[in-house]
């Protein structure tokens, strides 16, 4: 039988999907990029159309579709915070909607289904680090929920089918990731920092820069996502991604002005509501099961970051949200 096989990716124009599409295509998949764009443009994947094992479709996951695949990585959903919250609705809509017709399209064509779920799952944890079995601290009612909430259902459907209708399903649970192609207004911490700093304007740190996220290199992310992929039936998940170096983000500022030789000042505003103030995955499981550690050193990774982000032209990029 042909190695080669028919793989849908929904969010396929993001950041991390289209790193994805071109591992897959590099691979000689069939690859099929599904995408509204709310989030994304055309540039991250601009490389890739015309290839003849790529195709692109535009069409949102809340509406049905028929497709004829293999597999499955469902990635698509706004993921920075300021997207997420711009239309909450629409957010737990495209979670638990999207997670429906995958899981629909999964089982009628008895492919395989990854879905792209969080750490936001565990909210703001009480337990550090978080391993899997960690049930997670999430307000339901709060502004993040609908993302939080909605990559629960999510993840609550993807057992649910597997478990009713034997569908062949990966789950892996995410933190925090960065690089390339990251959207530059999409007012995550990494972007926002970096595009701060390339334009020498102050750089804003919400609350008193204590709390802490770990960083991990998209490149090393989507190893592990395609091992997973590519694993035993057995071993469903879930599974942590993600790089166990923590850093405050007073730290993070810090490097990000000191690897872009910036003249800019650090700013504290008011702290964002249910801010999670710790976060570190504990990646034991992803070592076991594929020998799996991160590569990438933040200032290794950052630097190539920077770099990017000095090759793209701001004025090019629609803002989505006002968040920035
Ligand atoms: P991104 O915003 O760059 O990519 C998401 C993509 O999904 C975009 O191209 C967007 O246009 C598309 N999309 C959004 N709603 C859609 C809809 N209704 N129909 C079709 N396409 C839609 O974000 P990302 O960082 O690449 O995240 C990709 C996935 O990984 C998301 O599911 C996110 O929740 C998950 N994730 C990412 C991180 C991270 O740090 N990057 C962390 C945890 C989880
Ligand atoms: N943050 C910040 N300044 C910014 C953007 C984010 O201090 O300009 C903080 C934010 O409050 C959070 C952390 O950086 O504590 C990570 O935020 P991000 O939006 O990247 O992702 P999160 O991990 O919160 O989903």
């Amino acid at each position: 039988m042909s190695s080669i096989r028919r793989v849908l990716v929904t969010g396929g124009a993001g950041f991390l999907g289209s790193h994805l599409c071109d591992r897959l295509v590099a691979d000689s998949h069939d690859v099929i990029c599904l995408d509204n764009f709310f989030t994304s443009q055309k540039s991250n994947i601009i490389h890739l159309l015309g290839k003849p094992n790529f195709e692109l479709i535009r069409h949102d996951v809340t509406h049905p579709i028929w497709l004829e695949v293999d597999e499955i990585y469902n990635l698509a959903c706004p993921a920075a915070p300021g997207h997420y919250q711009y239309n909450p609705i629409k957010t737990m809509k495209t979670s638990v909607m999207g997670a429906i017709n995958v899981l629909g399209m999964a089982k009628r064509c008895r492919a395989k289904v990854l879905q792209a779920s969080t750490s936001e799952v565990y909210g703001d944890p009480e337990v550090h680090p978080q391993p899997e079995s960690y049930r997670g601290s999430v307000n339901t009612i709060g502004p993040r929920a609908c993302y939080d909430e909605g990559k629960r259902a999510a993840e609550t459907l993807f057992f649910d089918y597997h478990r009713c209708h034997g569908v062949n399903i990966r789950l892996v649970r995410i933190f925090n990731t960065y690089g390339p192609r990251m959207h530059p207004f999409d007012g995550r911490v990494v972007s926002n920092f970096i595009r701060q700093a390339l334009r020498n304007e102050d750089i804003t740190i919400f609350g008193d820069g204590t709390q802490t996220r770990s960083f991990c290199y998209v490149d090393d992310l989507i190893d592990v996502m395609i091992s997973m992929m590519n694993g035993p039936d057995e071993f469903v998940g879930p599974l942590n991604i993600g790089n166990p170096g923590e850093f405050t983000i007073k730290k993070l500022a810090e490097t990000i002005v000191e690897l872009t030789g910036a003249g800019s000042k650090l700013v504290y505003k008011e702290a964002l509501e249910d801010d999670p103030m710790q976060r570190r995955p504990d990646i034991s499981l992803a070592g076991e099961r594929f020998g799996w550690t991160p590569g990438i050193e933040l200032r290794e990774g950052l630097g190539r970051t920077i770099e990017y982000f000095r090759s793209i032209d701001f004025d090019a990029f629609r803002a989505p949200t006002p968040n920035y």
